[in-house]
Formats: structure tokens, C-alpha cells, sequence
């Protein structure tokens, strides 16, 4: 089964609690076969213009045969300053803005899940966890929201509710990893693991690693 080149689209580096320095993280995606990737430091209100700065100057120097999109994570935003911040990420020039959403293993504050889903400027909502409702998923649908199922440690435990409730709505579901060190970057074949440990049939599993994160893909190059 040829899954294709792995789209990362949730990775963090030392700009914001990431391990390496973005060219590095890029080099790593880069042999481990990832065709694209989206670097998505933590911001908020404090750092979200620096971080956007520094990171777009790596466009037009990644010469190596792999797309890199500039983006963030809006990570434990108050709720009614989420989509004004969103606005503001697109505006600085993010290729594509991820809200950190509400992980059972943090202090998230209730409602970011409904907002992430309801805000146009919002990509991805990552690792909604186990809050997740269906009516958020179909607003997700509805929107053009991705949902997130990570491979990261912590945040999985919410795999499971995400994939029944996302497949239910029809709301798209994508597979990242949040990576923070080299180790945490994974292949298409972990990928289609972490869908399949989530509950996915096998061929939604596929539609989601392949299908879904080119779809994903080709919104942010018509950036
Ligand atoms: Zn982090
Ligand atoms: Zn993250």
C-alpha cells in the first residue's frame, strides 16, 4: 500500500517549547520522507508577531525537496479572545492557524473546542479530547474544521472519542504528531497506526493520512 509522503501539519521548534531549531526540524521531516510540513509554534498575545517574523524567514530558503507553511498553535487563549487572535495569526501571514484545544491532560479552559470549531480563521483543532461533542464535530463539518488525532503522548488518550465522534458528523479528522524532538516525528505507516489505534476502519484510516491531509494540503497553498 502506497500511503505517500507524510503532510506534517502540528510541529514545534525552539521558538517556542520544540527541541530544535527550525531548519533542523525541517531537515528531519525532510529524511524521514515527509512531503510537507507546517511548523505551528505556541503563541499568544505576547509572542505571536515574533514568532511569525522569524519563522517566514525561511521561506524561499528551504531548498530541499519538501513544502514548509509557517503557522501557529494559539495555545490556553480565554475563550471570547480566541477568534480575534486567529484573525490576527492570518493577518501576520500564518500559512495555517491550530488552536490548542481541550486535552485531557491540561487545564483547557471549556468552550475552546466549540470556539475552535466555529472560528473560519481556525484550521485544526488539536487534540480536542474526550469534551468532544457531536454537535461540535458537525459544526467542524460544517466549517471546514479539521479534528486532530496525535500521536503524542498525554493528548492520545482523547484519540478515541475524537475518531468515533468526528466519523459520526463526517467532520475531517487529520493525523499530526505536535513533535517537540526529532524522536516524535513519525512515517505514513505510524500514521495510518495512530488512525487505526483511534478506532478508523482501515480504509477511513487511509482516506484520513492520505486523502484528507492532501486536502489539507492544498488549502494552505492556495495561501
Ligand atoms: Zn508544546
Ligand atoms: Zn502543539
Amino acid at each position: 500500500m502506497d500511503l505517500g509522503r507524510r503532510c506534517e501539519f502540528h510541529a514545534h521548534t525552539f521558538y517556542s517549547d520544540g527541541v530544535l531549531c527550525p531548519m533542523e526540524l525541517v531537515r528531519r521531516a525532510f529524511v524521514l520522507g515527509d512531503g510537507a510540513l507546517a511548523i505551528t509554534d505556541h503563541v499568544d498575545f505576547t509572542n505571536i508577531e515574533h514568532v511569525l517574523r522569524q519563522q517566514r524567514a525561511l521561506k524561499g530558503n528551504v531548498s530541499w525537496d519538501i513544502e514548509v507553511f509557517c503557522g501557529v498553535e494559539l495555545t490556553h487563549i480565554p475563550v471570547d479572545r480566541i477568534a480575534g487572535l486567529a484573525a490576527k495569526a492570518r493577518r501576520l501571514g500564518a500559512d495555517i492557524v491550530i488552536l490548542h484545544g481541550e486535552s485531557p491532560v491540561e487545564p483547557v479552559e471549556a468552550g475552546t473546542n466549540r470556539e475552535g470549531v466555529s472560528c473560519a480563521d481556525v484550521d485544526i483543532l488539536a487534540h480536542p479530547g474526550n469534551g468532544l461533542t457531536a454537535e461540535d464535530a458537525a459544526i467542524a463539518r460544517e466549517n471546514g474544521v479539521f479534528l486532530e488525532l496525535t500521536s503524542r503522548k498525554g493528548h492520545s488518550k482523547g484519540n478515541r472519542n475524537v475518531a468515533r465522534v468526528a466519523s459520526r458528523a463526517k467532520a475531517m479528522l487529520v493525523v499530526d504528531t505536535d513533535a517537540h524532538e526529532p524522536g516524535d516525528l513519525i512515517t505514513q505507516e505510524q500514521a495510518l497506526d495512530v488512525a487505526l489505534k483511534a478506532g478508523l476502519s482501515r480504509a477511513d484510516a487511509i482516506r484520513v493520512v492520505k486523502g484528507n491531509s492532501w486536502e489539507l494540503l492544498e488549502r494552505l497553498r492556495e495561501r
